[in-house]
């Protein structure tokens, strides 16, 4: 017998996260590799979540989510953006982020028909379309802007397009998309029926005073999109696994479909925690992105003087430098012994790309206490400096 598994799982590495946090906890490594934080978000998410699972509900919730959470989600984008979705019809509540992406992307992958991706990528993406047959377009954005411009998106995006799949604040580019940027997308998008998956769970980790802007925001685009949120990263809870889509009625109703039958539904206690954190907790993520700004800094002035490149990061938990100052290797190596000989885990950035290139930068997630990224700049000076 000769088993024939879906070759594009089958092929795949186990993912470059768990591969670096694995390789941290043997070396006792400080984790800047994989994206989450070191402190756990407000007690008060926690207290209600630890009470409804003493006390109840735990059956079966709907599976759209419970009214309390859509409620919630919704307000939420009214009160940030403006937006107005309506919780009985246009709110998913799914098992965190990658779970709404996942719904999102089968609502709007046809066998056959083009799927732009933008390329760094984060992980996720790229299988789910790939098993669905789509033909996946990629527009790639290039480092040290990493900035999109109309004519590499026209190079990708046609009359054949179904979806676009945009992230931002960008993981793992740190990019913050513009609005001159989103106005491009928003026009060229416009021109065909082609619908976006805008993946935001980042939304909330903007730096510098700068806005965060749903492409649901731009005139027309409001009935073309599905915004992808993520509790585990508005509440650094990133176990927890609450997230949503939300979008049109017309287009949330295919993503309810392929959530239905994914995971079906969401732990409910969570969903109830996630709803009041929603609701009162909402001075957290803004408290954080302060504090993760100074992290930023204090990571971004550490490691260029020891003569790591430095990119921009406008938002989300990641900072991106190049390595050729430092080394000949290519970054997965570079990663590999730094972990071992630094004691300090990075993700190398050739990991969002398909043919593995460019392969000389890394990605730092700064999403930690400030005593910790000043612990891993001080073992990486010890270990590029050793003399200083
Ligand atoms: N999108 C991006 C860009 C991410 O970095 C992540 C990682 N956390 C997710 C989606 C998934 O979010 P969640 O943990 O809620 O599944
Ligand atoms: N989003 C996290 C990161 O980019 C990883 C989440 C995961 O391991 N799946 O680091």
């Amino acid at each position: 017998m000769t088993v024939r598994p879906n070759p594009v799982f089958s092929g795949l590495p186990i993912s470059i996260f768990q591969h670096m946090t694995m390789l941290a906890q043997k070396h006792d490594a400080i984790n800047l590799g994989q994206g989450f934080p070191d402190q756990d978000g407000p007690e008060s998410l926690r207290a209600v979540a630890a009470k409804s699972l003493v006390e109840g509900p735990n059956q079966y919730p709907p599976s759209r989510g419970l009214p309390e959470l859509r409620q919630a989600v919704s307000a939420h984008a009214a009160r940030f953006y403006g937006l107005t979705y309506d919780p009985e019809t246009e709110i998913v509540i799914t098992s965190g982020g990658t779970e709404a992406l996942a719904s999102a992307i089968l609502a709007m992958a046809v066998p056959g028909e083009e799927f732009v991706l933008v390329e760094p990528t984060y992980d996720s993406y790229r299988p789910i379309v790939e098993a669905t047959g789509a033909i996946i377009k990629t527009v790639k954005l290039s480092p040290p802007g990493w900035r999109l411009t109309e004519q590499v998106l026209r190079e990708a995006i046609g009359p054949k397009t179904r979806a676009v799949l945009i992230n931002t604040p960008h993981n793992p580019a740190g990019r913050a998309l513009s609005r001159e940027e989103l106005e491009a997308l928003a026009k060229v998008v416009l021109e065909t029926d082609a619908v976006v998956i805008c993946d935001e769970v980042y939304e909330h980790l903007v730096f510098d005073g700068l806005p965060h802007i749903p492409l649901a925001t731009l005139p027309g685009m409001r009935e073309r999109c599905l915004r992808i949120g993520s509790a585990g990263k508005i509440f650094s809870l990133t176990g927890w696994k609450v997230g949503w889509v939300s979008g049109p009625a017309e287009l949330a109703s295919v993503a309810f479909k392929s959530h239905q039958f994914i995971t079906f539904t969401t732990p409910p206690a969570l969903q109830l925690g996630v709803a009041h954190g929603l609701t009162h907790e909402m001075d957290f993520p803004l408290a954080t992105t302060a504090r993760l700004q100074k992290n930023r800094d204090i990571l971004a002035a550490g490691i260029a003087r020891l003569g790591f490149e430095v990119l921009p990061c406008e938002g989300s938990y990641f900072l991106t430098a190049g390595i050729s100052g430092l080394t000949n290797e290519k970054d997965f190596a570079f990663c590999e012994r730094l972990i071992r000989e630094a004691g300090v885990a990075l993700i190398p950035l050739s990991a969002f790309f398909k043919g593995g290139t460019p392969d000389t930068y890394v990605r730092f997630a700064f999403c930690k206490q400030q005593s910790v990224i000043e612990e891993s700049i001080s073992r990486l000076e010890k270990y590029f400096l050793p003399s200083s």
